[in-house]
């Protein structure tokens, strides 16, 4: 095998034969969760290695270039979709999976949300003061912290000036970044590594503890009798066979990747729970043009600011609209730029007047994974007419924001486009917009499809992450919500992958 560039990680691009290993436990996904476990499996002495889909990228793989970026580091190339073709879907694949090129904000659950788990949905263990300890290591080990004034960029200072003029709720953003160039370019994946990212900061801690990742290799099927667990089937990228025997076997391939391959695996599931209650947080883009000023959004942070005036985290509450920035880079920007010939390229001639906006929905509607053609993954997601009025609250709340802080004009991209450029015009903005189809929407944060709680007729894994049927299988990815969160995922993700990883630690030993 050729030596690989990270010691510890092999690709599966170079096996020269069949690898067949017997591990004390196999990790699937590299990503925000699958890092926690695969670092907390190593620190505690077992023989753990961890399988991954994509491949091993370093800082000087990343050219910036969204036609190269794109398809090479997420999943489907950047073009899974719900199966109505609704709403884009972007997750990561990689070593470090989709914190590699998320925009790095850190929020804690909310208190509500924990809160409404532990009653509604039987989750024992996760009230504030129980996980206070891993948010705060998670924290540490990420160095989480506030965004200065100072590091607002232009297109983050319009949502600010919005939200002052406007007297409503908002703020700065946390970040976990060290070294940041501010160069803009977090989605495509950081030159400069900067950020402090599963890849960065979790994962060579795990590899210095004896883990290894095979790269490349994709798991098709998790081992099993019925009753437990012995280990995963694989297959690596240049097509040789990958078989892992193991006690313990971990899912961290992410909401939609795990809750596939329990699928595939034949798990038994007597209550038909597995792959059912996906949430994504849908989310609209709203562009704001300053004729009067440059504001060349793609400078400096992209994501810093937040406006929280329609969130809170009740259930069933009406105000469940986050928003926040979404500076594209120029294909991006093009895919959501309303019109088409001279009045699309009319549209992008004033990119650097453009402020992006978007109103992300903290969603109650319920999808389903699926399998789909060649094992791809089916995602059944429509989203519910409650959902639906919170989109438009938040894309009228978006486009207030964006007059407040003077833009000159609004544009919704909807079909047709709705162009705004004063309050009283607002109304433009009317219920077609949201119909099926009617804007084009996008998600990134896949989560819920193999729900915690203790109650296995209404999910799928116990409280402590481990299969209510099957022995030594456990749950550590974004798939363990039993609800969407109404803000970024990632500390919850890694910080219950920590909670859990004692139960995970304790079955791989036994
Ligand atoms: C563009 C973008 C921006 C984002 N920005 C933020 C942000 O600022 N803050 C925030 O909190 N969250 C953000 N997120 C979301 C956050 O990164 C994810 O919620 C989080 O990383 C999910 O963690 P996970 O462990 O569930 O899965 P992932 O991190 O997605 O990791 C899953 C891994 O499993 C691998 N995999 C899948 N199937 C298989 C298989 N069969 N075999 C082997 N490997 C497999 C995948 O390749 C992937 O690497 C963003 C996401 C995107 C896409
Ligand atoms: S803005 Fe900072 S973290 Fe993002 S890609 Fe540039 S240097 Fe990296």
């Amino acid at each position: 095998m050729k030596t690989p560039r990270t010691p510890g990680v092999l690709s599966g691009k170079d096996l020269e034969s069949d690898l067949v290993l017997d591990v004390d436990a196999v990790v699937i996904g590299t990503g925000a969760g699958g890092s926690i476990a695969l670092r907390e499996l190593a620190r505690a002495g077992c023989n753990v290695v961890a399988l991954e889909e994509g491949s091993d990228h370093l800082p000087e793989d990343f050219d910036q270039r969204e036609d190269h970026m794109l398809p090479e580091l997420f999943a489907e190339g950047g073009g899974r979709m719900t199966e109505d073709l609704a709403i884009t879907v972007l997750q990561g694949r990689g070593v470090g999976g989709s914190t590699v090129h998320n925009t790095n904000l850190c929020k804690r659950t909310p208190t509500e949300i924990l809160d409404r788990w532990a009653q509604k949905h039987a989750v024992l263990g996760c009230s504030v003061a129980e996980m206070e300890p891993s948010f705060a290591a998670i924290e540490r080990d990420l160095h989480v912290t506030r965004i200065d004034d100072d590091d607002i960029n232009a297109n983050n200072d319009a949502l600010r000036r919005g939200v002052k003029t406007l007297g409503w709720r908002g703020g700065n953003l946390s970040h976990n970044r060290d070294g940041c160039a501010r160069s803009g370019f977090c989605e495509l994946g950081c030159a400069y590594n900067g950020k402090n990212n599963a890849r960065k900061s979790v994962l060579p801690v795990a590899l210095s503890a004896g883990a290894r990742i095979y790269c490349d290799v994709r798991a098709l099927r998790v081992l099993h009798d019925g009753i437990r667990v012995s280990g995963i089937e694989a297959r690596a990228a240049n097509g040789r066979s990958v078989k892992i025997r193991a006690r313990v076997v971990v899912l961290a391939a992410s909401a939609v990747g795990s809750a596939l391959l329990a699928l595939q695996s034949g798990i038994h599931d007597p209550h038909y729970q597995l792959g059912q209650k996906l949430h994504i947080h849908p989310g609209a883009a709203i562009a704001g043009y300053f004729d009067d000023r440059n504001i060349d959004g793609w400078r400096g942070i992209p994501q810093s600011y937040e406006c929280t005036e329609h969130l809170d985290f009740a259930e069933g509450s009406d105000r469940r609209v986050w928003i926040t920035t979404a500076f594209a880079h120029p294909i991006g920007a093009a895919t959501m730029t309303p019109g088409f010939g001279a009045a699309h390229m009319g549209a992008m001639r004033r990119y650097r007047h453009l402020v992006a906006l978007t109103a992300v929905v903290h969603d109650e509607t319920e999808g389903v994974v699926s399998i789909g053609d060649a094992g791809r993954p089916v995602l059944r997601y429509e989203m519910t007419p409650g959902d639906r009025a919170q989109m438009l609250k938040g894309v009228r709340a978006a486009a207030e924001l964006l007059l407040a802080a003077g833009a000159t004009e609004v544009a919704v991209p909807g079909v047709p486009p709705r162009i705004v450029r004063t309050r009283a015009e607002l109304g433009r903005i009317d219920e077609d917009v949201v119909r099926p189809h009617g804007m084009p929407l996008t998600a990134v944060h896949p989560m819920g499809t193999l729900r915690m709680g203790e109650d296995p007729f209404t999910s799928v894994v116990k409280s402590t992450g481990e299969h209510h049927h099957l022995r030594g299988l456990f749950v550590a990815d974004g798939s363990l919500f039993p609800s969407s969160l109404g803000g970024p995922p990632q500390i919850s993700i890694y910080a219950f992958a920590l909670h859990i990883s004692r139960h995970i630690v304790a079955a791989a030993r036994a």
